[in-house]
């Protein structure tokens, strides 16, 4: 059965919503777990998000390949998650494909090894918590900047993940970037133009059919394996200190502005820490952290945010943009 079969009528998300012809084809395509009207709060740490028209698990690099180049060539919508701790889905929910890389892109490995320096590579799908432990397991500093942070590889290195202590960009040597015509190429550092909190891969994109990241390779330098264990362990303790990391949250949910105190600060400075919304609660541990605290919706978290926004604005003419990415209808 060929896709020609619903390409044809109408708008693009109401087929792949409704039509029997391409969910048979996806389900055929795909042996890892294929769900429809998918809610998406299940996969989200701040546990909220309407259905995915279809939600998909590819088992391997290469299923995940040959189904990104046929949705795009077929011109199905679809979005590549990693942990889904840096989204937030609208209540409406996700008109497409969602495509989960944590099933099927997995391993991490030694690629070369020096006394200066060791590239280890890690595949998309991995969780970024376990390459950071692997790193501290063969003695290789680099990686503890990133400790804590939940999530996987891909979404770490698309996010441009970091702390005060670093970020991908600063350790990130190269990446396997998937293209939509079904393209897998190496791009090395020069040509990767990351920012904070994010990272613009070569090319114009069409945000219906983004590049997927494959794998990273990561330089990493010799270093003591006890002091790496011992600052990590740190590392965690000071976050679980800060950060209200028990409760359904995206993590930090403004970016820093530039000129200005960071937005934590400025949001504990008009008063609104612990401010609610509905369900949904400004932490009262970190000003940046908005909570999913009593079965919010999205829309709660978006009005809060949006009450948030205008308060910094009107206080300090700040604006605050959100780090966390939005999506769905
Ligand atoms: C408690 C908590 C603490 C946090 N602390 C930090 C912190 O200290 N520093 C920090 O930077 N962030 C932090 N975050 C935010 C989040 O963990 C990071 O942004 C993380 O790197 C996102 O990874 P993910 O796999 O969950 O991405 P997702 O949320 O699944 O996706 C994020 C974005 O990346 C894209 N993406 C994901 N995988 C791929 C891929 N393989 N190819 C192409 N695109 C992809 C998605 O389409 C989306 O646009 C925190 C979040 C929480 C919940």
């Amino acid at each position: 059965m060929h896709g020609a079969v619903w390409r044809e009528k109408g708008r693009l998300s109401r087929l792949v919503r409704h039509n029997q012809a391409f969910r048979e084809e996806v389900g055929q395509r795909v042996t890892g777990r294929v769900a429809f009207d998918e809610p998406m709060a299940a996969h989200t740490w701040l546990r909220v998000g309407g259905p995915a028209d279809a939600y998909v698990a590819p088992k391997s690099p290469d299923e995940l390949t040959a189904l990104v180049k046929w949705l795009a060539a077929e011109n199905a919508p679809y979005l590549i998650i990693g942990g889904g701790s840096n989204l937030l889905v609208t209540d409406r929910g996700i008109r497409g494909v969602v495509i989960d890389t944590s099933a099927g892109l997995k391993g991490i490995s030694v690629i070369s090894e020096g006394p200066v320096s060791t590239v280890v590579q890690a595949m998309a799908g991995e969780r970024l918590n376990r390459l950071c432990r692997f790193a501290v397991d063969k003695g290789l500093a680099g990686l503890n900047f990133a400790v804590g942070i939940p999530g996987s590889v891909g979404g770490a290195i698309m996010m441009n993940a970091g702390t005060a202590g670093g970020a991908v960009e600063q350790v990130l040597t190269q990446a396997t970037v998937l293209f939509p015509d079904g393209r897998l190429e190496s791009v090395n550092d020069s040509m990767l133009s990351f920012a904070y909190r994010e990272l613009a891969l070569p090319g114009p994109h069409n945000p219906m059919h983004p590049p997927v990241i494959i794998d990273g390779r990561f330089k990493l330098q010799p270093a003591s394996r006890d002091d790496l264990a011992a600052e990590a362990e740190a590392l965690l303790k000071s976050r679980s200190e800060k950060q209200p990391i028990g409760d359904a949250s995206a993590g930090c949910f403004f970016k820093n502005p530039e000129d200005a105190e960071p937005a934590g600060a400025l949001i504990e400075k008009i008063g609104m820490k612990g401010a609610k919304l509905g369900g949904a609660q400004v932490s009262e541990k970190h000003a940046n952290f908005i909570l999913n605290r009593e079965n919010a919706k999205a829309e709660d978290i978006l009005r809060l945010m949006e009450k948030v926004q205008a308060a910094v604005y009107k206080a300090f003419r700040v604006e605050l943009k959100p780090e966390v990415r939005i999506v769905g209808e």
